[in-house]
């Protein structure tokens, strides 16, 4: 789960990261009231779940209350990379004369979190990562001990951050490590920290992702959350409803199956046979005939969806009820939107063989044969 900035900015500046005076806003009148209050010029930043607002023009900079109107009537109602804008964050503009980059996040590779400090902020640090890695200095931080201000201090001058700031830096990029795995941070990120001619270092912008499995014990960041806001689309939204483990991915064969190995099993022999799987869609152990029809009803309102194979290993999931649950399903129908192939091994898949309504769906009785099925069938649908 992704933070606003605005909430992001919260939670830094109650944990004593410097940042400017600001104030959310939602309409026209709003921005101006804000802006005249915190004195000009502001910054007029757009609170949608996107980076590169600035590029996007989704930040204006401005100087007085006409441009302040202008700005929020832009800004406001525009669309920002698939995101509508709802509001804006009114904030102080910083005079800087630098931009610096620091971030925490997990480093798989080495299964350590990692602490990042760059001169060339203010851009997609990405893009610096790629063009000149060397320009971002690292520190892997050992979570049993936290970070020691050596380090702190040590990838700060790595990074070759001017002198006069440096300890405020490396206090800051304690305090973000710290931050980060006390509130179960994902990945924290200040960039740009600004640098202003009298020295002074003030977070600019701020992202915190929170590990989504940590919420409930993290009931403040969880409040934080917007309903339904934080699903990337409507089908994850839809996931989350009915409390499948869910992941979109650019194919056309539907994959659903009760288990998380079973079912990346099935995207690799998708794969494997030449097609390309449109999810990965658990629906668990136990599923009853209603979170069966809740997940073809996930697949089936997917556009790329071309068909769908099922895969169920009964061990508590009964194989008789899954196909009743898949008959119910499907009955529904005048016709069926996608082709289904099911296959259905362990507890009582005989029975549930014998349940399912073969005008409706294809069974197969290897996952190898239901797979190359819902291969072919979606490759007829592509041609
Ligand atoms: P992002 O593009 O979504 O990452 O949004 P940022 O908050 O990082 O802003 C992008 C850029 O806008 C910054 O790198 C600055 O160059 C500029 N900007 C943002 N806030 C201010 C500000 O208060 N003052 C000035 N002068 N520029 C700002
Ligand atoms: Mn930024």
């Amino acid at each position: 789960m992704r933070l606003h900035e605005y909430q992001a900015k919260q939670v830094f500046s109650d944990a004593g990261i410097p940042t400017p005076a600001s104030e959310l806003a939602g309409t026209v009148d709003e921005t101006v009231a804000a802006a005249e209050e915190i004195g000009y010029p502001v910054a007029v930043k757009a609170q949608v779940h996107v980076g590169g607002r600035g590029k996007a023009g989704g930040i204006k900079l401005v100087e007085d209350k006409e441009e302040a109107r202008e700005a929020a009537e832009d800004i406001l109602g525009m669309d920002l990379k698939g995101y509508t804008v709802e509001r804006v964050l009114v904030e102080e503009a910083v005079d800087f004369v630098n931009e610096l980059y620091v971030g925490v996040t997990m480093d798989r590779g080495e299964g350590e979190p990692v602490a990042m400090v760059s001169t060339r902020g203010g851009v997609n640090i990405e893009e610096v990562a790629e063009e000149d890695p060397d320009a971002i200095a690292r520190e892997h931080i050992d979570p049993a001990f936290g970070m020691h201000p050596y380090q702190a201090r040590k990838v700060v001058y790595d990074a070759g951050v001017d002198r006069a700031i440096a300890n405020d830096v490396a206090s800051i990029l304690r305090t973000l490590y710290q931050l980060w795995d006390d509130r179960d941070g994902s990945d924290a990120e200040i960039n740009p920290l600004m640098v202003t001619g009298d020295d002074e270092v003030i977070a600019a912008d701020a992202v915190f992702n929170v590990d989504e499995d940590a919420l409930f014990r993290q009931p403040e960041l969880a409040e934080m959350e917007e309903e339904g806001e934080f699903a990337e689309s409507e089908l994850e939204r839809k996931a989350d409803e009915y409390g499948f483990d869910y992941v979109r991915l650019s194919g056309n064969v539907g994959i659903i199956g009760n288990g998380a190995g079973l079912v990346m099993t099935t995207l690799d022999l998708v794969d494997h046979y030449g097609g390309s799987p449109a999810n990965f869609l658990d629906v668990g152990g136990g599923a009853k005939a209603d979170r069966i029809a809740n997940a073809l009803d996930m697949v089936f309102s997917d556009d790329n969806v071309d068909s769908v194979v099922f895969n169920i290993f009964g061990g508590i999931t009964r194989g008789d009820e899954v196909a009743k649950g898949i008959n119910q399903a499907l009955e529904q129908f005048d016709e069926i939107p996608k082709p289904v192939v099911v296959r259905l091994a362990g507890t009582n898949w005989e029975e549930g063989m014998e349940i399912l309504n073969e005008d409706l769906v294809t069974v197969e009785k290897t996952l190898e044969d239901a797979v190359q099925r819902a291969v072919e069938y979606a490759e007829e649908v592509e041609a």
